[in-house]
């Protein structure tokens, strides 16, 4: 398991409500919200970057994107969320364990990126 602070989540070694888990992956609200609805959609498997994926997992990458879709439709933001995930120091990643953020709650500007 990665010894960030999402590894150390997962592993049970720092407390975090969780508003859904599985087998693959666990979902929890960002501790610093940037819209009504920000949640985190992060895989148990400890992958620093997107770029650090490889193509065994695809199903995983797969799974995460529908999880994402199920929590922003549960949360009654299914017609209008937003993905991000940022990669790497320059994306503004500061937690080196991937995760999808899940945005949404207010109306998101056209053409922006946050
Ligand atoms: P990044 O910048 O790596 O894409 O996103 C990391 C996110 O994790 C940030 O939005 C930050 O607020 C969130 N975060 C950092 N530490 C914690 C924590 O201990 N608990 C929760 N729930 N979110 C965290």
């Amino acid at each position: 398991m990665s010894d960030t602070i999402f590894g150390k989540i997962i592993a049970g070694e720092i407390p975090a409500p969780k508003v859904y888990e599985d087998e693959h992956c666990i979902v929890i609200n960002d501790i610093q919200p940037q819209t009504p609805v920000h949640m985190l959609v992060i895989p148990r498997k400890p992958i620093p970057r997107l770029v650090d994926a490889g193509a065994d997992d695809q199903a995983l990458l797969g799974h995460l994107m529908l999880v994402a879709r199920q929590m922003a439709e549960e949360q009654g933001i299914g017609e209008g969320f937003r993905l991000v995930i940022n990669n790497g120091q320059g994306g503004g990643q500061t937690v080196f364990h991937l995760h999808l953020h899940v945005m949404g709650g207010k109306s998101m500007a056209e053409g922006t990126m946050i």
